[in-house]
């Protein structure tokens, strides 16, 4: 059967193995998806092992999207923009094409799944990261009025904000900049605080009261930042689960040329 697979350290926490599973039931997809452990010193000889064993392509999770930046052969646009990798495909030549499938994951869960509109809208993004990095270019293309990209090292932020400068609406700072720029219609936390039960230091006050808030953590019970989204006055809080079923679709649609239905497969998962 065809192979793919998810590379990460610690992966034995991963969703991705179910929900590929299930969009394969779903499409009549022959294939496996496994997740695989890579040392965290070995991931190009983990990669090159499961290339050489005949796999079709794999997905990257932490801490890796951006050494498979660095290790694919072609990169599509929106990676070459996020300089990081969450989806990678094995050419028939043995060419691996790098992909980024995470800000295409994210705008279709909040505008789509969840109606949220980001068109006009003052946008906070949380975080610099991988993940940041990701989203902050399909979040540009949505038309916010204004995005904010916050991080608490403020100068990543600003490095990341300045490849955006030409759009005229994209700024970066700390998290102390947040309430001089504020309030924001939608926050969106793309860091890691809440794997620490931790939030990112800025004030209630940050959030307009009835804006939406968006985790791209997820956990079975609310999140950290889901709570504290609800004490800044938010009418919508959500978690990243949804986010991590559509850059999976997304990811499958580009392996097979089959796109899933993500809503049954969301909610099985909730
Ligand atoms: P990363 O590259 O390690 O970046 C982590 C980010 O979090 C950095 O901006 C870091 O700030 C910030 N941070 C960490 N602890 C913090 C704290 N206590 N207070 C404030 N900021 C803090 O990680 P990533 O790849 O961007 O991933 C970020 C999160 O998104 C992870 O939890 C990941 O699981 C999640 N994610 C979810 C999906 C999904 O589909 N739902 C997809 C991608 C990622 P500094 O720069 O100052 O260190």
């Amino acid at each position: 059967m065809d192979r793919y697979g998810v590379f990460g350290n610690p992966i034995g926490h991963s969703k991705s193995p179910t929900i590929h599973r299930a969009f394969a039931l779903q499409t009549g997809q022959a294939l496996t998806y496994e997740a695989l452990l890579s040392p965290l010193d070995e991931f190009v000889a983990s990669v090159q092992q499961f290339v050489d064993g005949g796999g079709l392509g794999f997905n990257i999770t932490v801490p890796f999207k951006e050494q498979g930046f660095e290790l694919v052969d072609e990169l599509t646009e929106r990676a070459a923009l996020a300089r990081a990798v969450n989806t990678v495909t094995v050419l028939e030549s043995g060419t691996l094409r790098g992909d980024n499938t995470d800000g295409i994951g994210l705008i279709r869960d909040l505008t789509e799944n969840n109606e949220i509109a980001l068109r006009d809208q003052v946008v906070l993004l949380l975080g610099a990261g991988g993940a940041a990095r990701g989203v902050l270019g399909p979040l540009a293309e949505s038309k916010p009025a204004q995005i904010f990209v916050a991080n608490r090292t403020a100068q990543k932020a600003a490095d990341l904000a300045s490849q955006f400068v030409a759009s005229g609406f994209v700024a970066g700072g700390g998290l102390d900049a947040v309430a001089g720029v504020g309030p924001f219609d939608v926050i969106i936390n793309a860091t890691s605080a809440g794997l620490t039960d931790a939030v990112p230091a800025i004030p209630l006050t940050s959030l307009r009261v009835g804006g939406a808030c968006y985790d791209m953590v997820y956990a079975d019970t609310a999140t950290p930042f889901q709570r504290w989204a609800r004490a800044a006055g938010a009418a919508i809080a959500l978690d990243g689960l949804g986010m991590l079923v559509e850059q999976a679709a997304e990811a499958f649609y580009s392996w097979r040329g089959v796109r899933p239905a993500t809503g049954p497969v969301i909610a099985d998962l909730r």
